[in-house]
């Protein structure tokens, strides 16, 4: 049996205003903040996750807080768009609605919605026939019909697709489903990469992807390092993130990608019913606490804007 990646693990971009944006995708997007954690690589940063309700990857959306930071803009090398499934068209017209009461413009066309975060970060909202399962958040004022139901893809702008698809589809284990898209089918779900070609670079910065991740089952991780190493990528080696194990390398266009273990997740040091509501430190940064509490951005508390008394499993 070959090796498959489980979809998209997770999404990592770069916020320069962390209140903001956790209004914006836990408050008006119903997202659950399942962990606030800093950056790995540099503690002083905030990491903030936004999922469904049990902190799955496949629903997690995260960003590195640089406050001030200028914006940036898509271009060659770069994830441009987030791609979320949502359950019908009545969800398209819910979020349309609901966008525009909150001064976003979105963009309608049969199948989806288009709009962008406050920072410009290109969203959209897609109805998909699948049976992967709905990974839902119980926000307190989205209807469970409605709720964002995990990621279905990202769309990237590379200069020359030929060299990223041979990349996915000799040595990733990727599918072509439509021209230039490209899925990642595993045992549990899907996840897929639209290349779109141009020659611009962009500018990173708020608002922009930092890198995408892909699932893998954690008995197969280390293999794909070999795996992606023989398609000529270079690779780091295994990096404990503590919630999951990783790899990252630049595919041929420049896109940062990482493979994440499916394991252990964010229930790794803290329950489920509370994830996120405190500052979790990495055993390696639980020292650093007292110098990182008070530089770090204070940000709302999500509490109230998800539904209360739901169970938890
Ligand atoms: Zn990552």
């Amino acid at each position: 049996m070959p090796m498959r990646l489980e979809g998209i693990h997770h999404v990592t971009c770069i916020t320069g205003d962390g209140p903001r944006n956790v209004e914006f995708y836990a408050r008006v997007m119903g997202l659950r903040l399942s962990k606030k954690t800093v950056n790995q690589d540099d503690p002083t940063a905030y990491h903030l996750f936004f999922t469904d309700e049990q902190g799955s990857h496949g629903s997690d959306l995260t960003f590195f807080e640089y406050p001030g930071s200028t914006p940036g803009r898509a271009g060659a090398g770069m994830i441009h768009t987030i791609v979320y499934r949502v359950g019908s068209e009545d969800s398209l017209a819910f979020w349309e609605e609901r966008l525009a009461g909150e001064g976003v413009p979105s963009e309608r066309s049969p199948g989806r919605l288009r709009f962008q975060d406050p920072e410009g970060l290109g969203l959209e909202l897609v109805v998909v026939e699948t049976t992967d399962e709905p990974l839902i958040a119980f926000a307190a004022d989205v209807p469970d019909e409605h709720a964002l139901q995990g990621f279905d893809a990202v769309r990237a702008y590379v200069a020359n697709p030929t060299s990223t698809e041979r990349l996915l589809r000799d040595f990733m284990g990727f599918q072509a489903v439509a021209p230039h898209d490209w899925e990642a089918r595993g045992e549990s779900r899907g996840g897929h990469i639209a290349l779109e070609a141009i020659q611009q670079r962009g500018t990173p910065g708020a608002g922009t992807v930092h890198h995408v991740a892909w699932a893998s089952p954690d008995e197969e991780h280390a293999e794909w390092r070999k795996q992606v190493e023989s398609g000529g990528m270079h690779a780091t080696d295994i990096i404990d993130r503590f919630y999951f194990r990783s790899i990252y390398f630049r595919e041929p266009n420049g896109i940062l990608f990482e493979i994440a273990t499916e394991g252990p997740g964010f229930t790794a040091d803290e329950p489920l019913e509370s994830l996120g509501e405190k500052l979790s430190l990495p055993p390696a940064y639980e020292q650093l606490r007292p110098q990182l509490e008070p530089i770090l951005t204070p940000l709302p508390d999500t509490r109230k804007w998800r539904r209360a008394g739901v169970p938890s499993s």
